[in-house]
């Protein structure tokens, strides 16, 4: 998922400073219940430091994360091979509590099967249970994380030649361990040598590791085989402190459908997607999204175009509170104004599956509170598990949102319209 565009150069005029500078619901003793408002984009990751490209040359680490401990029963899936730069493991493994520990469904929810022609032959996972939305699919170590940027040693005929990764490899990981790296697909194949192939397929976006700027990747032997889909029904995320990518459901999957991802951006109209695809994963997606004709498929393409524009005006939301609150105390502006746009672009959203986290909540955040401010229950209970569900997906917790579903009457908002009503009624 694109994340850099949501960082706004400039604070647009708001919706705020039309109506009036009102910047939170006026305090009511029954107030216990807080909605949660929009998110700020993480904070850099600690305290990074750029690695130059003589370091990076002559200081790659081959290293196993966790460190073995003496007497441990090895369980081969519960390490990861880590190819990083010299000084990065001691500030990996300095990292409070790393690594934390962590659970997947057991038993599994998914099966590695066949997934036909249009997946080149190769396998997908598959649910063998009916899966809820921010539901876990499966959470793992990866098999191997590197930097994006790695040197190539070259043989003496000037072709790359990557065998010292492998042997490193396998030295830290075991044979069986590496079997399940090397069952992966590689479609670029002879093109590059297996390890570099594999790698360049199923590599997912790690982020960066402490002491170090520049994205990392990781190949998990589960997760990595997911295939993609513009339209996806699951997402893929990243736990440092647990070092482990974990896989949950966007949308309800059943039993036997399968499960897919988005490997890139899925904002884009179909034919920029299509030709991202084919040149880096060499082949032409033909998923519920590209497979649309017609009108069907400008539709589409208008939807993501505009839901990419809404993401560059996230200032907009950033003044949620005071947006509905300058709203809900102006009778004189129609019940559903904020809430109508809200749910336009929030349809757009979950329409085409392209979804941006930090402006999900922004948008839950304005429909909970003016539907809560117009003592609308059914409303803010319906977005209120939404919102929880689809928290769930992106971070594993449902974000406070299961408080506000279970009781709207305990929030700030509820009933500010009629309160205003009654006020004006009265003078
Ligand atoms: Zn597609």
């Amino acid at each position: 998922m694109k994340r850099g565009f949501l960082v706004s150069p400039e604070p647009r005029k708001s919706d705020c400073e039309l109506l009036g500078n009102i910047s939170a619901p006026p305090k009511r003793p029954r107030a216990l219940v807080q909605i949660p408002g929009h998110k700020e984009p993480p904070p850099e990751l600690l305290h990074a430091v750029p690695i130059d490209e003589a370091t990076a040359r002559h200081g790659v680490v081959t290293t196993k994360i966790p460190p073995a401990a003496p007497g441990w029963a090895p369980d081969p899936d519960m390490y990861t091979c880590v190819m990083i730069f010299k000084g990065m493991k001691e500030k990996l493994l300095a990292l409070p509590g790393f690594p934390t520990p962590f659970f997947t469904p057991t038993p599994p929810v998914y099966a590695i099967k066949p997934a036909g022609k249009r997946y080149g032959g190769g396998f997908g996972l598959v649910a063998t249970a009916d899966i809820n939305v921010g539901d876990l699919i499966v959470r793992e170590r990866a098999i191997i994380i590197c930097p994006g940027w790695m040197p190539i040693p070259r043989g003496q005929d000037g072709k790359a030649d990557l065998g010292m990764y492998t042997t490193a490899m396998e030295f830290q990981l075991g044979p069986e361990r590496m079997a399940g790296y090397f069952a992966l697909s590689n479609c670029f194949g002879k093109q590059k040598s297996a390890f570099h192939g594999i790698m360049d397929t199923n590599s997912l976006p790690i982020g960066g590791l402490p002491g170090y700027t520049g994205g990392c990747g990781g190949v998990f032997k589960e997760i990595s085989r997911a295939n993609h889909s513009c339209r996806p029904n699951a997402i893929y995320s990243w736990d440092l402190v647990s070092f482990t990518g974990q896989l949950r459901a966007l949308q309800p999957i059943k039993a036997g459908e399968q499960i897919f991802l988005a490997y890139l951006s899925s904002d884009a109209p179909r034919a920029a997607r299509q030709a991202e695809m084919l040149s880096k994963y060499r082949f032409t997606c033909r998923c519920a999204a590209c497979s649309l004709s017609g009108s069907y498929a400008q539709y589409s393409d208008l939807r993501r175009t505009l839901i990419a524009l809404q993401a560059n005006a996230t200032a907009e939301l950033r003044k949620t509170d005071a947006d509905v609150a300058a709203w809900a105390m102006n009778t004189a502006l129609p019940d559903r104004m904020l809430i109508e746009p809200a749910e336009i672009w929030l349809n757009w959203m979950l329409g085409e599956r392209s979804m941006n986290p930090m402006l999900l909540a922004a948008v839950f955040s304005r429909l909970c509170k003016a539907y809560a401010a117009l003592g609308d229950e059914e409303a803010v209970k319906r977005y209120a598990t939404q919102a929880a569900a689809l928290e769930k997906a992106f971070t594993g917790s449902d974000g406070g949102w299961l408080v506000v579903a279970s009781a709207p009457r305990d929030s700030a908002w509820w009933g500010l319209r009629q309160i205003t009503r009654e006020d004006e009624h009265r003078s």
